[in-house]
């Protein structure tokens, strides 16, 4: 089973090392062929008009919006939870649209350029979960069909889930708790999409 990450910007590294430490195999994605055979797919936190910048000339979005539509299991992280919102504010490009979530940019403003808290996320078990908050975005609309999976104090969610499409504001793949890749992992390993069909998606709409 292969998670590739999406590598045009931000935090993919840090992703494909988390991965390494679970023993699953995460390609760097950067072009359309790279997509083929994959399983899922992570958006990493980084600079999310940039992110959509490259997805648009790396002939990426129109490939990816496809393979979303069909269930392809897919995470976003800080940046990657605004691409996969259904609308945010202040884009470049539409966004992929796999939760039915709006969120709104820096939404918090200037003091929540970095932040860090423990939140309960009862579908990891275990503890609580160090979330770390970098610019990130606000959800200011849930859909009926999205899972709530944090909260932060005040309310505001932080973590959702719709079928097998995961977004966290906050940032789990620069801290050491790997129990969100673990819960990506088993999503994708549960997923209907089999590797077959992604290739086939992939190669018919280049
Ligand atoms: N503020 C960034 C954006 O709007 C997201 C920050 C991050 O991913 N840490 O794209």
């Amino acid at each position: 089973m292969r998670i590739g990450v999406l590598a045009l910007q931000g935090s993919f590294a840090e992703h494909v090392e988390a991965f390494r430490r679970l023993g699953v195999p995460a390609p760097e994605v950067r072009l359309p062929e790279d997509l083929e055979g994959l399983r899922g797919l992570v958006i990493p936190g980084g600079e999310s008009t940039t992110i959509s910048h490259l997805l648009m000339e790396y002939g990426l979005f129109d490939p990816l919006s496809r393979m979303i539509a069909t269930g392809f299991p897919v995470w976003g992280t800080c940046a990657g939870m605004i691409l996969l919102a259904r609308h945010s504010t202040a884009m470049p490009h539409p966004t992929l649209a796999a939760i039915d979530i709006a969120v709104e940019r820096n939404g918090w403003g200037r003091q929540v350029d970095s932040y860090e808290t423990e939140i309960g996320v009862p579908a990891l078990g275990g503890p609580p979960f160090r979330a770390v908050f970098i610019r990130p975005p606000v959800v200011t609309d849930v859909g009926p069909e999205v899972s709530r999976l944090a909260q932060v104090d005040g309310g505001t969610v932080v973590a959702v889930r719709q079928g097998d499409a995961l977004a966290t504001a906050f940032h789990p793949e620069l801290t050491a708790d790997l129990r969100f890749h673990n819960y990506f992992v088993q999503i994708v390993a549960a997923a209907r999409t089999d590797a077959a069909r992604t290739e086939s998606i992939a190669l018919t709409t280049s």
